[in-house]
């Protein structure tokens, strides 16, 4: 639900927020929502699942003014636990403890159930893929030996290629960071835990918030906690809210930094106010109480979000450098030139202090204090490097601003667009590139085909 947020015509759903005492589904707390046109309220507000954007993934609907019967509510709570992970996290760790005694041999890996096998279990699944001989370094990399869930809308699991991976752990590292909270990011812990067990001098220390409990396998309950960054659910309830919180603590003042990659179909909202409370969280635990302080943060997203980022964080900024994916078509290096990533980092630190390699094109711009592309041009008259998405953008002095040089200025319109256009069509455009003729929930820009 949370995914199409646009219905035919120019109504839309709206994110009431999440709610206090809202049903629950497998997922945690439901999120509110209205149907709105006009901008205006209109009609009844419903609950629906916070992290499926697909109905076949979560289901889950009830309008808020429903009366549940006790039955519904029962049924509800009983769908709810079968809906659970088979195993524990607990579990899964013992299980971890076994395999790895396991001769190489003996140690397979289900592809079609994404399980680790002891031998125990092989009959059960001896109709089913599997892969044999799991080695160490195989379950150092989890993310290379589980298929990435990116059919599914619901987990658009996007890996950094490792040429942005090796760049954003130095990049934090060089700023000063020791501990990383990595949420929706399984490469990047993945690229620190491994370091942190080969390298003796590597002191970074990651720990992994996701809603793919598939890692639950791999770590330990102190390096993996199974979250729903759409309403802020620890799905272990207190004692794993209690180590993530343990986690922000900046003891023998190891400096913690957030590093995010949501998907980008989600509601920008409801990251937001997870987000700010998870900042909170880290806050809480500070000792000296300087209460302006924000928890440093990467939250890396697609350009275009830009000014919805910046309503709910204002004292972020967006940076340049352009973030590559390995199972992304469209925003991953070519062999022949460079397709250009839409995806960006946007950060609360100070962007002269975010340094962005020289030998890929990125230059220092003294008037705006930042690392720019090499296609970003300082413009004169706004006085800053006004490019968005890489290239050269030109300043028009009727709009008084630079734009994107596919674009020309319009007299009928009254601002610059597209040539093929139809003129005074206030159609509002997708939510999501600002572009007429489709809705948010069919963006090429988010197209992944
Ligand atoms: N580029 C990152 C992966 C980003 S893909 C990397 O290489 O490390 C988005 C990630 O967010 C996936 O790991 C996915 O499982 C996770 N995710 C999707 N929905 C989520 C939710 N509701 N709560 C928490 N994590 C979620
Ligand atoms: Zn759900
Ligand atoms: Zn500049
Ligand atoms: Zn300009
Ligand atoms: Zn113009």
């Amino acid at each position: 639900a949370a995914a199409g947020s646009e219905l035919p015509g120019s109504a839309a759903l709206t994110l009431l927020g999440p709610a206090p005492g809202a049903p629950c589904c497998p997922h945690g707390p439901a999120l509110l929502f209205v149907k709105t046109s006009q901008g205006k309220e209109d009609g009844r507000r419903f609950y629906a699942c916070s992290a499926c954007r697909d109905r076949k993934d979560c289901n889950f609907f009830q309008w808020e003014d429903e009366k549940v019967s006790e039955t519904r509510l029962a049924a509800r709570e009983e769908y709810n636990r079968s809906h659970q992970p088979f195993f524990t996290h607990r579990q899964n760790v013992d299980r971890y403890k076994n395999f790895v005694l396991l001769p190489l041999s003996k140690r397979r890996f289900c592809q079609e159930c994404q399980q680790l096998l002891l031998p125990a279990e092989w009959k059960k699944h001896s109709d089913h893929q599997f892969l044999c001989e799991i080695t160490t370094a195989q379950l150092k990399s989890p993310s290379q030996l589980l298929y990435p869930l990116e059919n599914k809308k619901t987990n658009a699991q996007y890996l950094f290629a490792d040429r942005s991976c090796q760049f954003l752990l130095n990049l934090l590292i060089d700023l000063g960071f020791r501990r990383v909270l990595s949420v929706g990011t399984p490469r990047l812990h993945e690229m620190i835990q491994s370091k942190a067990s080969q390298e003796e001098e590597f002191n970074v220390r990651s720990l992994l918030l996701d809603i793919d409990f598939r890692y639950s396998q791999f770590y330990t309950e102190d390096e993996f906690c199974h979250y729903n960054m759409f309403n802020h659910h620890f799905f272990g309830g207190e004692a794993v809210r209690e180590t993530c919180r343990k986690f922000l603590c900046e003891e023998n003042g190891e400096r913690v930094i957030m590093v995010t990659d949501p998907p980008f179909g989600g509601l920008v909202e409801a990251l937001a106010s997870s987000f700010k409370k998870l900042m909170a969280m880290w806050r809480e635990t500070e000792k000296e109480g300087d209460d302006n302080r924000e928890m440093p943060m990467f939250w890396i997203f697609p350009y275009f979000f830009e000014s919805r980022i910046l309503d709910f964080f204002p004292s972020f900024s967006m940076m340049d450098y352009q973030v590559d994916y390995d199972n992304h078509a469209l925003y991953k290096h070519g062999k022949t030139g460079r397709r250009q990533s839409p995806v960006r980092i946007f950060t609360n630190l100070t962007p002269s202090m975010i340094v962005l390699p020289e030998e890929e094109g990125y230059r220092f711009c003294t008037v705006c204090q930042r690392y720019v592309s090499s296609g970003n041009q300082h413009c004169e008259i706004c006085n800053s490097c006004t490019s968005k998405d890489g290239r050269r953008w030109k300043h028009c002095a009727l709009c008084k601003k630079c734009v994107k040089p596919s674009w020309f200025h319009c007299n009928n319109c009254n601002c610059c667009t597209l040539q093929k256009h139809s003129c005074e069509k206030t159609d509002t455009g997708c939510f999501v590139c600002g572009k007429a003729g489709h809705k948010r929930s069919a963006c090429p820009s988010l197209s992944r085909s």
